[in-house]
C-alpha cells in the first residue's frame, strides 16, 4: 500500500517497514553499549510510542526494566499554550537511569515539559530515545542522544503515529499529501 486515505486525506509512504527495522536496531545497540550495567528502566510515552517501543524492547539486551505513562494535555497559561502532564509514573525512579522512549519531538516542548516532570524525581540520569525528529521545528536545546530517523516538517502517520485517532497500525511511515 504506497498511498492510503484517513478521513480527509491522502498519505503516501516515506518510509518502509525495513528502513524503521534497521535505525530501530541501530539505536537498540547504541543503548546496549552505552547504558550497560545502568539497568535502564525505559519509560516508554503512550500512545504514539507503542510500537517503537515494542520493537526497541526486543533488541536490547542488557537488563531493564519498562513501564508507561500518558501525557494529559490541558490549557496552560504559559507562552507555549499547552501544559502537558504526566499520568501514570509509578515507579520510583530515584537513583535510575531513565530512558525516555517517544515517537517524534517537533517543537520539542512536550519533552522539555516531561525532563522538567521526571527531573524533580532524583533519577541518576534521563537519556531520551525518539523515533523521530523534526530538527527544523525544534525549538529547545534538547539533547536527544538516540534518534533513529530524522524527517522534514510534513505531517506523518503510521507505526504508532496517528491522525485524529486513526492509523497508528501501519508498520510502515505515511507523509501526508497537500
Ligand atoms: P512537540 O511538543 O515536540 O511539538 O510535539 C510532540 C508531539 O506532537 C508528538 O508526541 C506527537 O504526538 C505530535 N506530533 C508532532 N509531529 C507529528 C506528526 O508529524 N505526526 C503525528 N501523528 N504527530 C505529531
Ligand atoms: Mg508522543
Amino acid at each position: 500500500m504506497d498511498t492510503i486515505q484517513i478521513k480527509d486525506k491522502l498519505f503516501t509512504v516515506s518510509i518502509k517497514e525495513q528502513d524503521i527495522q534497521k535505525e530501530v536496531i541501530r539505536v537498540a545497540n547504541e543503548i546496549n553499549r552505552d547504558l550497560a550495567g545502568k539497568n535502564p528502566l525505559f519509560l516508554s510515552v503512550l500512545n504514539g510510542s507503542f510500537m517503537f517501543t515494542a520493537d526497541l524492547l526486543k533488541h536490547i539486551t542488557i537488563p531493564c526494566e519498562i513501564s508507561f505513562v500518558k501525557l494529559a494535555s490541558y490549557q496552560g497559561i504559559t507562552s507555549t499554550g499547552v501544559i502537558k502532564e504526566v499520568i501514570g509514573l509509578n515507579e520510583d525512579i530515584a537513583g535510575r537511569t531513565v530512558v525516555i522512549v517517544e515517537d517524534i519531538v517537533d517543537t520539542g516542548f512536550t519533552m522539555q515539559r516531561l525532563l522538567e516532570t521526571l527531573g524533580t524525581r532524583n533519577p541518576e540520569a534521563i537519556h531520551i530515545a525518539s523515533l523521530l525528529v523534526k530538527p527544523d521545528k525544534l525549538k529547545v536545546d534538547l539533547n536527544i542522544e538516540y534518534v533513529a530517523m530524522e524527517i522534514p516538517n510534513d505531517f506523518i502517520v503510521g507505526y504508532g503515529l496517528d491522525y485524529d485517532g486513526f492509523g497508528r497500525n501501519y508498520p510502515d511511515i505515511y507523509t501526508v499529501v497537500d
